[in-house]
């Protein structure tokens, strides 16, 4: 029976590398279960973590502590891709999120507004041989075969900013960095054929985009990350797309896009997301060249780590399983949970509200990351509880433990609970240093550990301290009966 396509004949899972690399050992376990669960494809935004070299040196791998990757590691991942049967696209970014290059010394001048780090000024003349190099080098580094790359070029937040670049149409100065760098691909690699990310040019009159021949030398991925009631791809723009592009590539999300801060992937939303899609390209008619299911592992360079990739591969199994079988219903939903390893306890469409149950047991690569994150969202929730508390707020508030006055008999079991969240925090941390080293190099596992575990522990850790050497002033040591030792329960709940 022929496979129906209506997602496109590739189903790229993209792996954001920026400042998160994951380990080669772990791509090696994830990237059959990528294959098994329909995925033909990575689409590999390798940003800091390439080994970058010359004059490119300082903005990529070995430049940076953890020094991943090396050339050897670049050549095992497309190996194991290749094994996987998983064809590899490379997204080298070209325009705007140019934080990794334009943070650097080396490279500031390159910048369209000096105080940021975003834009590249494609009137500067060094801009455009900046930008092939990148190319150049990482193509250099890619399967002989390769058949796509991605130039990225979204969010170019300050677009035409610069006292030349201000002078001209926006649209103009937009469409022309874009034929330059792909006039680029059409004289040097004839053979790969370029995409790129659509947004800056939804505002661009057709005639314009049509007048400087993008569509004979770009593919465009349109993206749209929101669930329904607000998935509104406006009927406009994709007639627009549709007169200048024959057929377009799609991008959804699997994480990464339902905020900043986010910790834990709301199924929901992601499933949401692909059943509008889906909806979307039936009633459309599109004629789809592939999707890459996106998962971001930071809104840009600087910014702190969302879902942790492991955390997020139920979300993942479920999303490519809605694109292979063309719906969703929940017995592919159940089916995806239980090959996973979610019997006992159920997988949560929602993680939210806490506290929620949490599997002992799990069935995926990293699943024990998975288990510490749901941890940290259950213990986030008691530690808010009990420093929020009425009973914090009336005996033990900042002014009373100034002045020392304090009624014993009231703080005593506050100073005990406190105790108890300090060690469980720690018990966390120990946790999460154990087994975010499957899948993360030392910096992500330090960058994690100091943004949630940390300062919610200094806090517990503080207030509890400054009860008991109250009490112990005023009473003695002997009036606390504290616990010895922090007996972690042996399933994080
Ligand atoms: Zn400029």
């Amino acid at each position: 029976m022929e496979e129906k396509l209506e997602f496109g004949a590739n189903r790229l899972v993209h792996l954001d590398l920026k400042r998160a690399p994951l380990k080669v050992d772990f791509m090696e376990k994830i990237f059959p279960f990528f294959r098994e669960w329909g995925a033909t494809g990575l689409l590999i935004e390798w940003e800091d973590t390439f080994p970058y070299s010359d004059s490119l040196e300082c903005i990529g791998s070995l430049n940076v502590e953890s020094k991943a990757y090396s050339v050897a590691d670049i050549e095992r991942i497309l190996k194991l891709a290749e094994n996987s049967n998983l064809s590899v696209i490379p997204l080298v970014q070209t325009f705007g999120h140019l934080e990794f290059v334009l943070r650097h010394e080396e490279w500031k001048q390159l910048r369209e507004v000096w105080k940021y780090t975003n834009a590249l000024c494609p009137s500067n003349p060094k801009s455009l041989s900046l930008v092939t190099s990148m190319i150049d080098q990482v193509i250099s580094k890619m399967p002989k075969d390769l058949q796509y790359f991605h130039i990225g070029a979204d969010e170019v937040w300050q677009l035409g900013s610069c006292s030349f670049c201000s002078s001209q149409d926006k649209h103009v100065v937009l469409l022309e960095h874009l034929v330059s760098v792909l006039k680029h691909f059409k004289e040097n690699y004839p053979h790969i054929r370029p995409i790129m990310w659509d947004d800056m040019i939804r505002g661009v009159p057709a005639s314009l985009i049509q007048a400087h021949s993008l569509s004979e030398l770009v593919d465009i991925m349109v993206w749209f990350y929101e669930p329904a009631p607000f998935f509104n791809i406006p009927i406009d723009l994709w007639n627009k797309y549709a007169t200048i592009f024959k057929k377009v590539w799609i991008a959804s999300a699997y994480k990464g896009a339902t905020g900043a801060c986010q910790i834990l992937p709301v199924i929901q939303h992601h499933v949401s997301n692909h059943e509008q899609w889906l909806a979307f390209i039936k009633s459309s008619r599109a004629e789809i060249k592939g999707i890459a299911i996106t998962g971001w592992s930071r809104y840009d360079h600087f910014a702190t780590l969302c879902e942790l990739l492991p955390s997020a591969l139920p979300c993942l199994a479920i999303c490519l399983s809605i694109c292979k079988e063309n719906e969703y219903t929940e017995e592919i939903f159940k089916k995806v949970a239980t090959s996973l390893g979610y019997d006992q306890v159920p997988l949560l469409t929602n993680p939210y509200p806490r506290p929620q149950a949490v599997a002992p047991d799990l069935n995926y690569p990293g699943w024990k990351i998975t288990t510490g994150v749901e941890w940290l969202a259950n213990l986030k929730g008691k530690h808010m509880a009990i420093i929020s508390s009425d009973q914090v707020g009336a005996w033990m508030n900042s002014w009373q433990l100034s002045t020392g006055f304090i009624n014993p008999m009231q703080i005593q079991g506050i100073v005990s609970t406190l105790f108890n969240i300090g060690e469980e925090w720690e018990a966390l941390e120990t946790y999460m240093r154990d087994h975010m080293s499957e899948a993360y190099y030392q910096p992500q596992i330090e960058e994690w550990i100091a943004t949630h575990c940390k300062p919610l522990k200094g806090k517990a850790k503080e207030l509890y301290k400054s009860g008991h050497d109250l009490i112990s002033a005023q009473l003695g040591t002997e009036s606390l009966q504290m616990p010895t030792q922090f007996f972690p329960t042996p399933r994080p709940i």
